[in-house]
């Protein structure tokens, strides 16, 4: 299902700025505007995806491609020490924009479970 563009749509086709880290054809990463840790990175795909409620099997490759983009991009940062991958769904799960993203945190220890 597509979805009213958000945000996240105007920072793809940059009508709004961000501090875009990688791109490729299918996805874009970008710096979150409101760090919640010292490298805080949110990676999209360009296809216009609601959340992970709204993927299918067609979505496989994207969705396995994005993993692959993050796991190069801690890389590239130095996320040695290792990192949080988080993928908010819905309003339970704290999702505010409505377009699939993953989080991206690293450079600082973070607690489990999240609250
Ligand atoms: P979520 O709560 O999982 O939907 O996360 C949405 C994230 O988008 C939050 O961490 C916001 O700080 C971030 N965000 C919202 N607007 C922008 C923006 N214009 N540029 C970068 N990050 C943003």
């Amino acid at each position: 299902m597509n979805h009213e563009p958000t945000i996240f749509d105007k920072i793809i086709s940059r009508e709004i700025p961000a501090e875009i880290v990688y791109e490729d054809d299918l996805c874009l990463a970008f710096n979150d505007i409101n760090p919640q840790a010292p490298v805080h990175v949110l990676v999209i795909p360009k296809k216009p995806i609601v959340s992970l409620a709204e993927i299918s099997e067609q979505d496989a490759p994207l969705m396995g491609h994005l993993l692959v983009v993050l796991s190069k991009i801690a890389k590239q940062i130095g996320l040695e020490s290792g990192y949080r991958t988080v993928l908010n769904t819905g309003p339970d799960g704290g999702q505010e924009v409505n377009h699939l993203h993953f989080h991206l945190l690293g450079k600082r220890a973070l607690k489990w479970p999240p609250g």
